[in-house]
């Protein structure tokens, strides 16, 4: 399960801070999820839950922020949300488009005591 690797990952990230601040434990985690990072919020629910057992983060609140994913068309400029990578420029129908977000997967903020 791809979540689990990436929990694994934001738990480390977390605890590295945690303890570089002389933290003992993490209470909050916040999140940027972009909607075109491939991420199963419940699966990510799921591996939340299991993975932070027992460590830095085990009494911590997750909050995650949906990032929408946004192109621009590289013919007109346009620029406008989209659900997946192929989608055509909605003025144009040109399908060159730039993503300039929504593929963020990434630790906004952590409040640790
Ligand atoms: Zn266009």
């Amino acid at each position: 399960m791809h979540e689990l690797s990436v929990v694994m990952g934001i738990i480390k990230i977390a605890e590295d801070y945690a303890i570089a601040a002389g933290a003992h434990s993490v209470d909050e985690v916040e999140l940027d999820i972009g909607t075109l990072s491939g991420i199963d919020m419940d699966s990510m629910d799921f591996a939340w839950k299991q993975a932070k057992k027992g460590t830095m983060l085990n009494d911590s609140v997750k909050k995650i922020n949906s990032i929408t994913a946004k192109a621009k068309c590289l013919d007109c400029n346009a620029e406008f949300p989209i659900k997946n990578y192929y989608d055509a420029c909605p003025v144009c129908g040109e399908h060159l488009i730039n993503i300039i977000c929504g593929k963020e997967l990434k630790v906004r903020s952590l409040l640790v005591s």
